[in-house]
C-alpha cells in the first residue's frame, strides 16, 4: 500500500497553501478536496481583502488560481471525500468510501461551516443580500440598512461591526434572552444605530434582480407577519467545524474547533491542524492560508526528525 508523506484534507486557503508549501519542499502532497473543491471562498461574490489584489478577485478565481499554483508544483489533487481516519500508530490509515492509504502526516484542513437559516432561496441570494460573515462583505452595505440575526456573541459581534459601515442596523433574535454574554448585549443595547427586533424569527427574504431588498419577518409573540426593508441579512447563528470524524485523535474545544499547540499541532504527533477548523477567532483566508503555510512547514519538519 502506498504511504505518502504528506496528506492533506481540505482545498480551501488553508489546504491549497499547505500543499504549495509542501509541494515546493519536494514532500509530494495529496489532498482531497472534498464536496467542496476551493472551499467557502467559492461560494461568494468579490474578496476585496485578499492581499495581493488592488481591484478585488472573485472568491471562485482566487481558488482555482490556488489550485492551479499548486498543481503546477506536483501536487496530486483527488476529488473525494476522507470518511476515516486512525492515527492510533504511524505510517496513519486514511479511508475515502472505497480505498484505504497511508500518511506519513497529515494536515487536517476542513474548515468550518457557516450555519444558515434555510430560507427559500438561500442559496440564490448568498452574496446578493445573504451573508455569513460581517468581516467580509459589510463594506458592501456602507450606508444602507441591514439585519444581523442570533443571539450569541458573534451576533452581537457582527451587529456593532456593521453599525460603523451601515446607516442602520436591526438585530433580529427570537427570545428575549440571548446566549451572548451581558457586556456584549448591553454594548449593542446601547448602540443608537442598532434596533432590536425581539422576538422575531425571519420567513424568507424579499428581492428583485440586484438582490435582497426586504425580509419577512414573524413575531413570534402575536404571530402576525410583517415586511421590514433591509438591503442585507447577516446570519450570525454560528459555525459547524468538520472535526467529527478527526475526534478520536484531536482535542476540540465546547464548539467543535480543533485545538492545537506550537501553532498547528495536534494532541496526535504528526497530525496538524490548519485555517477555519482550528480558528474560533478569526475565520479569513488569509488567516487560514498563513496558517496552511505554517502547517506544511511544521510537517517536513517532523518528517525530518522521524524519517
Ligand atoms: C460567503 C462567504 C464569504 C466570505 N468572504 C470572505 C472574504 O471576503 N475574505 C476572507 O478573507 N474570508 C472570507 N470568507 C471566509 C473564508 O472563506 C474562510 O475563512 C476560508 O475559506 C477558510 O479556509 P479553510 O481552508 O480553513 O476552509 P474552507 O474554505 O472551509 O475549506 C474546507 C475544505 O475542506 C474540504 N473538506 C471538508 N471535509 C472534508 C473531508 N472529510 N474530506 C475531504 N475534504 C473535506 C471541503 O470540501 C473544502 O474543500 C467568506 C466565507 C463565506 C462563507
Amino acid at each position: 500500500m502506498e504511504i505518502h508523506d504528506v496528506v492533506i484534507i481540505g482545498t480551501g486557503p488553508a489546504g491549497l497553501t499547505a500543499a504549495i508549501y509542501a509541494a515546493r519542499a519536494s514532500l509530494n502532497p495529496v489532498i482531497y478536496a472534498g464536496s467542496m473543491h476551493g472551499g467557502q471562498l467559492t461560494t461568494t461574490t468579490e474578496i476585496e481583502n485578499f492581499p495581493g489584489f488592488e481591484h478585488g478577485i472573485m472568491g471562485p478565481k482566487l481558488m482555482s488560481d490556488m489550485t492551479a499554483q499548486a498543481e503546477r508544483f506536483g501536487t496530486k489533487i483527488i476529488y473525494e471525500t476522507i470518511t476515516k481516519i486512525d492515527a492510533s500508530k504511524r505510517p496513519f490509515k486514511l479511508w475515502t468510501h472505497d480505498t484505504e492509504f497511508q500518511a506519513q502526516t497529515v494536515i487536517i484542513a476542513t474548515g468550518a461551516t457557516a450555519k444558515t437559516l434555510g430560507l427559500p432561496d438561500e442559496a440564490k441570494l448568498m452574496g446578493r443580500g445573504l451573508s455569513t460573515c460581517a468581516t467580509c462583505d459589510g463594506f458592501f452595505y456602507k450606508n444602507k440598512i441591514v439585519a444581523v440575526t442570533g443571539g450569541g456573541d458573534s451576533a452581537m459581534e457582527e451587529a456593532n461591526y456593521l453599525s460603523k459601515l451601515a446607516s442602520k442596523v436591526y438585530l433580529i433574535h427570537r427570545r428575549p434572552e440571548f446566549r451572548a454574554s451581558k457586556i456584549m448585549v448591553d454594548r449593542v443595547k446601547a448602540n443608537p444605530k442598532i434596533q432590536m427586533m425581539i422576538p422575531y424569527a425571519v420567513e424568507r427574504a424579499l428581492s428583485d434582480q440586484s438582490g435582497v431588498n426586504g425580509l419577512m419577518l414573524k413575531n413570534l409573540e402575536s404571530n402576525k407577519v410583517e415586511e421590514l426593508k433591509v438591503d442585507g441579512l447577516f446570519m450570525a447563528i454560528g459555525h459547524k467545524p468538520n472535526s467529527d470524524i478527526f475526534l478520536p485523535w484531536v482535542d476540540v474545544d465546547s464548539h467543535g474547533y480543533i485545538k492545537t499547540t506550537n501553532h498547528t499541532a495536534t494532541k496526535t504527533p504528526g497530525l496538524f491542524a490548519a485555517g477555519d477548523i482550528g480558528d474560533p477567532n478569526f475565520k479569513q483566508a488569509i488567516t487560514a492560508a498563513g496558517m496552511g503555510c505554517q502547517a506544511a512547514m511544521q510537517a517536513q519538519k517532523y518528517l525530518e526528525g522521524h524519517s
